[in-house]
């Protein structure tokens, strides 16, 4: 129970503008004392100040002069966000033109005051249905507000002041908009719910809504006179006094809620905008998706080898003989029968061991025994050719597979058997086919053919070459220029692990003396880096960035129009009580949201993109954190600069102006 009994105390409210080139005086000295448990009408013809001297009731607006004592406060020294905040609990409006916001149905309107103030969800459910069962429209509790009539909404909006339990309820022509019959049902609920501890004033001009209140006061020539014409009918002063109704209870004024709900209010806005927004999300869309796909492309094809070649060089380490003085074959056959060549298939990294000598070089091959004659036989054409000794592991160092025939294996090699297997290079420029028990003749002598592999294009070197067994005793003396190249150790290893294989390879080869063998790495993997220079890489990035601009632009104007069309509901909410910076907040949020749905929309459509890409040219798509990273912050960024202005826009929305707007 409170122990005073007046509500509203103006004394002295003085309030003009100026209109064009002259000052108007609009409320001048008027003083007014209400009481609570009061419903009080307020008449006078359009443009006497009624609206004004209801706008400085609810805080929206400040007179020029005078005091106002609003529930024991004086409000002339209070700041804009201690007014929001005595609004949002003290204070509620109904308007003639309703106001509802139309994208929420019929609860979250009733709902939203609370919701600014922080009620909890379950409160907040239990407070609303009560009060929206106590205005007779339960049965209309989700309905959409467009399918509601006059009357119906009007209700709606006064359940919405009520639901905070204000002590002023002020009401700008609340019946306006209705014929006879809804302002009388209107105009008996607003008497019968205003609690002892609540004033409601209801401006009209409409003398059979006077009739109904408790008291009738006119404003004329900017002060209120008392109009006795109008007593009270007979049924309205018995009124329900009942309280508990709508019980008056403590009001938590420190804990502004304003940032979670600003929060939550922008989401439910942008779901129910998002047809509207798509376009907008569209341009943002396209040009985060343009940025990652350069980006993100290019570090895809800087990251490609440039072809096979390299691939398989780069996992390969040979390592080569250095001594002027070369291994006899005795060393070479004890070599391979050595620990520390066995050792070498242990190392970390290494995949394959092979070791092959090449015995003589540009050997003239035939496939016929004829040679040195001056008529060959037909398609006994010589060809030139090398001639190693390996091990049959060389084949699988080497990347070379049997296609025909088998390989040599180590009882050949132990019998000295006077076989080979070719390159099916060599075959071709014999323009022969392999079958069983196939001769070749080196300078005349015969070697016989067990088996055929495929050639690696990235060897180059050994291209259409004869391989013999190690232990082969083959001389070929005079068949072609004895060879001086090295002997080699070829390690097939994994990828990346060359530079580390080739430091252990040489110790572990010949510990005593690593010097005897160097390892020969393979070249920097040449990579496709070229292929997408800086300035086109640069080029791209700047069309994205034009394009990420227009999408910005997008936001900006789509949320600035709709600042312009939202400017009622803006008004309202700032009506309502929420703080300002709540209003910024909640348009900045927004347009953080349809730019952030663009954004990822965007990387999706960039990422897919490089995917295919990379599927035709058969590349292993490069996409780093940073380049997703570059996106995600590109639409942020967008969003916020976007978002600005128009939120500050909203922020400086003037209630007063337009909620009068009908
Ligand atoms: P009522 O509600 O009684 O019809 P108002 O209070 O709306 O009257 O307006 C009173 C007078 O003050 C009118 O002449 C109106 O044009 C003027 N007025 C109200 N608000 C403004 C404003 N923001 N700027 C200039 N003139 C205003
Ligand atoms: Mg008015």
């Amino acid at each position: 129970m409170t122990t005073q009994e007046h509500s509203v105390i103006a004394e002295n409210l003085s309030k003009g503008f100026v209109q064009g080139e002259e000052h108007i005086t609009v409320l001048e000295q008027l003083n007014l004392t209400l009481n609570y448990g009061e419903v009080i009408a307020i008449l006078g013809p359009s443009g006497s100040g009624k609206s004004t001297l209801l706008n400085i009731l609810g805080l929206l607006s400040t007179p020029d002069e005078g005091t106002y004592v609003l529930d024991e406060e004086d409000t002339s020294a209070l700041n804009a966000k201690e007014r929001a905040l005595l609004r949002l609990h003290k204070i509620a409006f109904v308007f003639q033109a309703f106001h509802l916001i139309d994208h929420k149905n019929v609860f979250k309107n009733v709902e939203l005051p609370l919701i600014y103030q922080g009620v909890p969800p379950q409160e907040r459910a239990e407070r609303v249905k009560a009060i929206i069962e106590r205005l007779g429209l339960s049965h209309r509790l989700y309905a959409k507000i467009n399918t509601l009539s006059g009357g119906e909404k009007q209700r709606v909006a006064i359940a919405r002041a009520l639901v905070t339990e204000p002590k002023v309820l002020l009401c700008d022509e609340p019946t306006g908009s209705l014929d006879a019959e809804r302002t009388q049902e209107v105009i008996a609920l607003l008497r019968e719910v205003t609690g002892e501890e609540q004033t409601t004033i209801v401006v009209t001009h409409d003398s059979d809504v006077a009739r109904e209140c408790d008291r009738c006061l006119r404003v004329e020539s900017g002060r209120l006179v008392e109009d006795t014409r109008y007593r009270p009918s007979a049924n309205t002063a018995q009124r329900v006094k009942d309280s508990s109704v709508v019980p008056v209870h403590a009001i938590e004024m420190n804990r502004p809620r304003w940032f979670v709900a600003s929060i939550k209010e922008a989401f439910d806005a942008s779901i129910h905008r998002m047809r509207r927004n798509l376009f907008t999300m569209f341009a943002v869309a396209l040009g985060i998706a343009s940025l990652v796909l350069t980006v993100g492309l290019t570090a895809t094809i800087s990251g490609q080898l440039s072809d096979a070649f390299d691939v398989f060089l780069a996992q390969r380490v040979t390592l080569e003989e250095t001594s002027k003085t070369p291994m006899t074959q005795e060393q070479i056959l004890e070599l391979e029968q050595s620990a520390p060549y066995k050792n070498l298939k242990n190392l970390h990294g290494v995949k394959n061991v092979a070791l092959m000598k090449q015995v003589v070089s540009g050997a003239i091959v035939t496939s016929a025994p004829v040679l040195g004659q001056a008529n060959y036989f037909q398609g006994t054409t010589p060809v030139d050719a090398s001639v190693y000794r390996a091990t049959s592991s060389v084949f699988v160092a080497q990347g070379q597979n049997l296609i025909a025939g088998r390989l040599f294996d180590q009882g050949h090699s132990q019998r000295a058997d006077q076989v080979a297997v070719v390159g099916e290079g060599l075959l071709q420029r014999l323009n022969i086919t392999w079958s069983e028990g196939l001769y070749l003749y080196v300078k005349g002598v015969p070697i016989s053919i067990i088996g055929v592999v495929s050639e690696n294009p990235s060897l180059s070197e050994t291209y259409a070459s004869i391989y013999v067994p190690l232990g082969s005793k083959l001389t070929l003396k005079d068949a072609g220029s004895i060879s001086t190249e090295p002997l080699k150790i070829i390690l097939a290893t994994d990828p990346g692990a060359t530079n580390q294989v080739g430091q252990e390879a040489v110790y572990t080869i010949s510990p005593d003396r690593p010097g005897k063998f160097t390892a020969v790495l393979p070249p920097e993997p040449k990579t496709l880096r070229n292929a997408v220079d800086t300035q086109q890489k640069n080029l791209l990035i700047a069309m994205s960035l034009v394009t990420l601009s227009i999408g910005a632009i997008g936001i900006m104007n789509t949320f600035l129009v709709a600042v312009i069309e939202r400017r009622k509901e803006i008004g309202l909410r700032l009506a309502i009580g929420t703080d300002p910076r709540g209003i910024l907040l909640q348009i900045a949020a927004e347009s953080i949201m349809v730019s952030v749905i663009g954004t990822i929309a965007g990387i999706v459509l960039a990422v897919n993109i490089i995917a295919v890409v990379c599927l035709i040219n058969q590349w292993t798509p490069i996409i780093g954190a940073e380049t997703i990273g570059i996106g995600l912050l590109s639409g942020l960024l967008v969003g916020v600069l976007a978002g600005l202005y128009p939120a500050f826009k909203a922020s400086r929305v003037e209630p007063v102006q337009t909620l009068s707007e009908g």
